[in-house]
């Protein structure tokens, strides 16, 4: 069968970003599972796998607007340093979560830090980025009704966190 809206789609991949570094893939033999059409991969690659069958593989290259979006300036922030933990080494680049007072946790990453200010990036890593995918569709199949019921794929063996 070939890949279609609601189908359960595995997949080996390598992310690269513009300068050839690889920055994700899926770990050898455990291909990534997920359901096709219901956004759990970046637009622009979900679009190419459409139509694949079992075996074959695919070059695809991703703009920002498929992916993660563009940079967004208003997504950095300089926050005090006294916000950090005192003993907190801050690492320009290095990526952080910290909780908002609503209790939604937010992951950022460290642009600059001086002695009293540390200037945060609140854009994803890959914002702006174009990204190329190598991809290979080792299965697919038919969703559960389940499956679609929780508009996700319940992949075998695999940790899933089974939401009420
Ligand atoms: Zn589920």
């Amino acid at each position: 069968m070939k890949v279609a809206a609601d189908s359960v789609v595995s997949i080996e991949y390598e992310l690269r970003v513009a300068d050839g570094t690889v920055v994700d893939r899926s770990p050898p033999g455990e291909p990534l599972e997920y359901l096709q059409g219901h956004g759990q991969i970046v637009p622009g690659l979900e679009r190419e796998i459409e139509g694949m069958g079992q075996g074959d593989r695919k070059h695809v290259v991703v703009q920002p607007e498929d992916a993660y979006g563009a940079r967004d300036p208003e997504g950095l922030k300089v926050v005090p340093r006294a916000m950090f933990p005192k003993g907190a080494k801050l690492k320009v680049g290095q990526m952080m979560a910290a909780e908002t007072d609503a209790g939604q946790e937010v992951e950022f990453r460290v642009d600059q830090v001086t002695d009293d200010a540390v200037t945060i990036d609140l854009n994803h890593p890959l914002a702006g980025e174009v990204l190329t995918f190598d991809v290979h569709v080792t299965g697919v199949r038919g969703a559960t009704a389940e499956e679609l019921e929780h508009g996700h794929s319940h992949g075998g063996g695999h940790h899933h966190h089974h939401h009420e």
